[in-house]
């Protein structure tokens, strides 16, 4: 079962299996750390459909031993409308990419078959299946985990990576307050299909639909991931048949958005999502826990990349506290902190970034949107907005982390 090493002052306990859990469970390892991945699932598992990730996140999984280029290749990003027109070109930055020794700034990836990737990197007997965590109990000098299965476990501090619904956060902070976003998304991928250009993907919408694609690589071969994102609400009903709905959609969508239909198996290769958030968090920690990735800021997919921000939590979180004794609480406090001020404001940001760009592309009345469109057919704002709301600040954080930089 786990591992043999539990030494007091090392034990790193972590609750959930998914990205941020393995990312921050490799970053322990890497600092000499013991660390126990609890899951409540026989196995860790990824759930289905493609993700974007970007450089700080790329540089990230280099450091722990996964080369970029197995995940992809870069993208030039374009934001247009149904008909295709152009509305803004998200440019690379020249410093970055040399800094960080990576082209571009998004890649595409399947995310089981990077999952499984992000698994290698944990030795054997770390990670217990089947270990439905329940509750803690805090010591002064450790904190005991409980689990469905009967078993309980004592380590010197608690990571919850448990996701949305996470137990460690409620019992942490209390009740989530989970409120729909009002956006539902239909995530979707295929194999690769002829004559699309490479290195190419757009994000278009009408005046209340977004559809998008994105090249990306799976198991070595290239394909592409599309998505289709509709006003929704909690308890919308969901069309019985996804491929008529997703046709009707796109019917007279620019190209090369309908073609991805035929190309799709709508068994295997369709997921639909209801996107769900929470208040912000202003604090991750609590005496001997934190939490981190969807436990804490579960994410919108607009711009809130939130399978990368849960693997930068893991791996900003382990580095606030290299070489901390674990029994230590003040120490622990420091490291929790910092953690905290690297990463709160941050992350809330994009969330709520993220969020205010779905309400902006989904949830305004036609007069409105019509206005809305004319504004980003015909000026810079989008552009703007972007490089102001988004850009700006996830190039900062990716300049601040030096110990990633090549040059
Ligand atoms: C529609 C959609 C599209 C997305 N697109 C992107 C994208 O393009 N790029 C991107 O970076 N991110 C994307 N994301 C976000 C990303 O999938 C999540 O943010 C990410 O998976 C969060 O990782 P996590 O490790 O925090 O939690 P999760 O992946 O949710 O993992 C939590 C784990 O904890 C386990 N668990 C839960 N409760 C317990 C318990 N009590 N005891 C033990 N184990 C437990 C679960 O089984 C699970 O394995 C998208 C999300 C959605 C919904």
């Amino acid at each position: 079962m786990g591992s043999s090493e539990w030494r007091p002052g090392k034990r790193v306990a972590i609750v959930g299996g998914g990205p941020g859990s393995i990312s921050a469970g490799r970053a322990f390892i890497q600092r000499g750390y013991d660390v126990r991945i609890y899951e409540r699932q026989a196995e860790c598992k990824a759930i289905g459909g493609a993700v974007l990730l970007s450089t700080p996140v790329l540089a990230i999984l280099r450091s722990y031993g996964l080369d970029p280029n197995d995940f992809g290749s870069y993208t030039v990003t374009y934001f247009k409308n149904k008909a295709g027109k152009e509305r803004v070109k998200l440019a690379f930055n020249p410093d970055i990419e040399k800094r960080m020794g990576i082209k571009g700034w998004h890649y595409g990836v399947l995310r089981s078959s990077m999952f499984k990737k992000m698994l290698e990197l944990i030795p054997n007997n770390i990670i217990y299946g089947d270990h439905e965590f329940i509750s803690y109990v805090e010591y002064d000098d450790e904190i005991e985990l409980l689990f469905k299965n009967g078993h309980r476990e004592k380590a010197d501090i608690l990571i919850g990576a448990d996701g949305i619904r996470s137990a460690v956060s409620r019992q942490a902070f209390g009740d989530h307050q989970l409120f729909h976003t009002g956006i539902r998304l239909w995530l979707a991928w295929c194999d690769h299909i002829p004559d699309i250009p490479p290195n190419y993907g757009f994000i278009s919408h009408n005046w209340q639909y977004q559809a998008s694609f994105f090249p990306m690589t799976h198991e070595g071969k290239p394909g592409f991931e599309w998505w289709v994102v509709e006003p929704s609400w909690d308890g919308k009903p969901v069309p019985k048949d996804p491929k008529a709905h997703l046709t009707e959609i796109l019917k007279d969508w620019a190209q090369p958005m309908p073609r991805f239909l035929d190309a799709t198996n709508f068994d295997t290769q369709v997921y639909r999502w209801e996107i769900f958030n929470r208040p912000s968090l202003k604090k991750w920690s609590a005496g001997r826990v934190v939490c981190l990735g969807d436990a804490v800021h579960p994410v919108s997919p607009y711009a809130a990349y939130g399978m990368g921000m849960a693997i930068e939590d893991g791996y900003f979180l382990a580095r606030s506290l290299d070489g901390v004794d674990l029994r230590d609480r003040s120490a622990i406090r420091a490291g929790f902190e910092l953690y905290e001020k690297q990463r709160v404001d941050y992350v809330n940001h994009n969330v709520e970034f993220a969020r205010y760009l779905g309400r902006m592309f989904h949830s305004v009345p036609r007069p409105f949107a019509y206005l809305r469109d004319l504004i980003f057919d015909y000026t810079p704002v989008l552009s703007n907005f972007f490089k102001d709301g988004y850009l700006k600040q996830s190039e900062e954080e990716t300049l601040n982390l030096k110990e990633l930089h090549v040059i």
